[in-house]
């Protein structure tokens, strides 16, 4: 069989779909250089009104990056040291990073096996007096189950904050995740499902005085200039970066589909193998930033498949709880099971809004065959 055209293959495509908007993208790009505001101003207003919109949330307030969004969410909430966030250890590095940052406690607590995500049954036991948000993270897209989320945060008086930096358009019971909890995160890195031509990102809460603050602390803690009442950073949407996602934000219910489509082939094709594909919950609408499979000999797979120069991936190698950035606050190895048991057998195949059907026939044929090569070795 022919390999795959491994020049085109790629884990994402971000030039194929820039040519086909390029037209529309170009001109809304000349537009803001010619307008002469860099910085906020009308193209970043109109992008988060759509965002808004788009997400059904009340406010939507633009930073430099999905990173950013979650630290200036927290420091919203008023997050000091000492405080506890009850959160997930399998995800990228950012979730743990900001609560860090803020001298905050991560309190990993284990995930749902068949949906990578934060293990709702588990939280409340990690609850202390010193809780001071509960941070679930939509890993490759999906939906965490939000309902018994949301009742322990009444109960307890706790806030949610999402990261919702990989599930832009996902929806957990019909709604946009991201606008579920007090405050939510989104990312524009390029190669997430509303990818940006650079970084961004964007908070979004239906809270007026949360909103309020999190305005001012991206703008240096300020409402009037040169008049700075907290403390805050410097973190803002570029205009170019606005301007492009408006036009982008049109697409991307279409881009979705897409994903949605390439995601069932994947698991038509793999079905009766040896290859756990990944499940949709019934409250969910998954959004496959990520098609992410489980094997057993992941390793002798994956090595296989970069000698075949077959794309693929592996989020996250390294739980966040044993990450040495974070020895301070970690926890033991053993102590997440599940977790750890994940980062040791997901593997994403290549997946975006462009992929062809027989490209995917061709990264499935390379994996069964690496699969049956790994068994016979190990
Ligand atoms: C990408 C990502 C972030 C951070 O977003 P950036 O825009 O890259 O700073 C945070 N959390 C998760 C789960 C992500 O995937």
């Amino acid at each position: 069989m022919p390999d795959v055209e491994s020049k085109k293959l790629q884990m994402v495509d971000l030039v194929t779909q820039y040519q086909s908007i390029k037209k529309e993208i170009d001109e809304t790009v000349l537009h803001v250089l010619e307008s002469g505001q860099y910085i906020l101003g009308k193209a970043v207003e109109d992008f988060e009104k759509a965002c808004a919109s788009y997400l059904g949330v009340k406010h939507a307030i633009g930073c430099a990056s999905g990173t950013d969004a979650l630290q200036v969410g927290l420091m919203a909430l008023g997050i000091k040291p000492g405080d506890e966030i009850v959160t997930t250890s399998f995800t990228f590095v950012a979730t743990t990073e900001t609560i860090v940052l803020l001298g905050g406690v991560p309190v990993y607590v284990d995930i749902d096996p068949k949906t990578f995500n934060i293990d709702p049954a588990r939280i409340e036991s990690a609850i202390t007096k010193r809780t001071k948000a509960i941070l679930p993270v939509h890993l490759y897209g999906h939906p965490c189950d939000m309902d018994p989320i949301r009742e322990l945060s009444q109960k307890y008086g706790i806030p949610i904050v999402e990261d919702a930096a990989q599930a832009m358009g996902a929806e957990y019971k019909g709604k946009m995740v991201g606008g579920i909890g007090a405050v939510g995160a989104i990312s524009f890195f390029p190669s997430k499902n509303l990818g940006a031509y650079g970084d961004g990102g964007m908070v979004v809460t239906n809270d007026d005085r949360l909103a309020e603050l999190i305005r001012m602390i991206t703008i240096h803690g300020s409402r009037i200039r040169y008049r700075h009442e907290i403390l805050g950073v410097n973190s803002r949407l570029d205009a170019l970066q606005a301007a492009i996602l408006s036009v982008k934000l049109k697409y991307l219910d279409m881009w979705n589909k897409a994903r949605r489509s390439s995601a069932e082939i994947y698991t038509r094709l793999l079905s009766g193998r040896d290859v756990v594909t990944p499940s949709e919950d019934e409250y969910a609408h998954h959004i496959f930033h990520q098609y992410t499979v489980r094997l057993k000999h992941r390793d002798a797979v994956a090595r296989v498949l970069a000698s075949k120069s077959i794309p693929h991936a592996i989020y996250y190698p390294i739980p966040l709880h044993l990450q040495e950035a974070f020895k301070s606050v970690g926890k033991p190895k053993g102590s997440l099971p599940i977790t750890e048991q994940a980062t040791e057998e997901v593997l994403s195949l290549p997946m975006h809004s462009e992929l062809a059907e027989d490209q995917q026939r061709s990264v499935v044929d390379h994996l069964l065959r690496a699969v049956e090569q790994s068994k016979s070795v190990s």
